[in-house]
């Protein structure tokens, strides 16, 4: 069966990541992404590489230029209590025999740029503003039908169309969809402190502040906090809404909230949805990745990390199978229950946060640990 021209639905970082894996293992690839430009389909502030993240683009040729241009830290982070005293070290994990930190820190339009470049000197071709209208998968290939009316026929197609993905229905049940995990996350890019040299998580009375650097003078702050459903927030009101809510806060928070938070615009606020699809994650020639099967809060910094796994490993196993159902079989058994452990975790550390009252006995540094551990285990 044929299997050399691979249509990719999303130009994010998952998408982008398997595009170079896919071309570089020899593929014809064609991204369609739904967004304008690649400046476009950017959202959010800064982005968390941990160190099994780094060996991911590292296999396509892109760690080094994200540590070129971001923050690479010696530790993890560490815990400070509301007023500023350490709590908790968080060393992180290494990967045996390898030189890579144990955390980046870069800027999303930062990782977009080098991502993009690498795709596009491999020879992917990117579409802009060009999505899909109907898969219709047949036993020689996927006849796909464009939102401007052309159509085409490919051997594979790859979902990486994020959290609210439209060719996840065409492979798993039409009703899952991501949960909101009841907490949303203000972020700020602020200049970088020195003290600001790996994560630093600060625990307050109803939410997480937290600073990642992610460039030798950038930083960001994020504050996780408890957050009804669907409550909309006026843009103009974010400053005042989030001194409010680190008005407990001392030390470096409260440096922080006093110096820095105070224009609104400059404010991104998410709501935190999860999702752990089923497995499998594939049907006929149509494979899923990324946030479309496994949407992971931000607590342990592991989405973007997953996806950019996938898109290797993907490529890995159809580089190894002459059968595009080997192929897809294997690389579903291989994410599956790395990723599951990475949206669960970062659930249980987002209920912590919420109410810690709850859980007397939880050990959100020691879960952390844990994960980071597992992750450097071999994709
Ligand atoms: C506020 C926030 C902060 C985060 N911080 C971190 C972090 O520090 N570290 C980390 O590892 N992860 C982080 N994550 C998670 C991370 O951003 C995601 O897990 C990651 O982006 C998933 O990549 P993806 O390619 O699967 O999806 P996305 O990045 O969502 O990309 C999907 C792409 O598909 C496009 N698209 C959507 N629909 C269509 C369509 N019908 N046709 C064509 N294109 C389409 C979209 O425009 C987008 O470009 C964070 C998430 C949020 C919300």
């Amino acid at each position: 069966m044929s299997r050399n021209s691979v249509l990719i639905v999303g130009g994010g970082i998952g998408g982008l990541s398997a595009s170079i894996a896919l071309r570089n293992a020899g593929y014809d690839v064609h991204v369609v992404e739904i967004q304008q430009d690649l400046h476009s389909s950017v959202y959010g502030v800064g982005i968390i590489q941990p160190v099994n993240a780094l060996r991911a683009l590292d296999a396509i040729g892109c760690a080094e230029a994200c540590m070129a241009v971001g923050y690479a830290t010696t530790a993890w982070g560490h815990m400070l209590d509301v007023d500023g005293n350490l709590l908790r070290e968080m060393p992180g994990a290494r990967i045996p025999g390898s030189d890579l930190p144990p955390m980046n820190g870069l800027t999303r339009p930062q990782l977009h740029r080098i991502l993009t470049d690498k795709a596009l000197e491999a020879g992917v071709v990117i579409a802009y503003d060009r999505t899909f209208t109907t898969l219709t998968d047949g036993p020689d290939g996927v006849e796909v039908t464009y939102t401007d009316g052309s159509e085409n026929v490919v051997d594979l197609v790859v979902g990486a169309d994020g959290v609210h993905s439209k060719v996840r229905p065409y492979v798993l049940a039409e009703d899952i969809e991501p949960v909101y995990l009841g907490q949303s996350a203000f972020r700020l890019n602020i200049p970088r402190d020195p003290e600001i040299d790996r994560i630093i998580l600060q625990h307050g009375p109803e939410g997480l502040a937290g600073f990642v650097p992610i460039g030798p003078d950038l930083a960001y702050l994020f504050y996780n906090t408890t957050w009804e459903e669907g409550r909309w927030l006026d843009q103009d009101k974010m400053a005042d809404e989030l001194r409010e809510r680190l008005a407990p806060f001392g030390g470096l928070a409260g440096r922080v909230r006093d110096a820095y938070v105070n224009d609104s615009s400059k404010i991104v606020f998410r709501p935190e949805e999860w999702l752990i699809a089923p497995a499998p994650w594939h049907k006929g020639r149509i494979v899923l990745m990324g946030d479309a099967v496994h949407a992971v809060t931000p607590h342990l910094g592991q989405g973007a990390a997953q996806a950019i796994e996938d898109g290797v490993v993907l490529a890995r196993c159809l580089a190894a199978h002459s059968s595009h159902e080997e192929a897809f079989a294997e690389y579903t058994e291989a994410r599956y229950e790395r990723c599951r452990l990475v949206v669960e975790s970062s659930v249980q550390i987002g209920e912590y946060e919420m109410d810690p009252s709850q859980y007397p006995d939880f050990d959100h540094a020691g879960l952390t640990q844990h994960v980071l551990e597992t992750m450097v285990q071999p994709m």
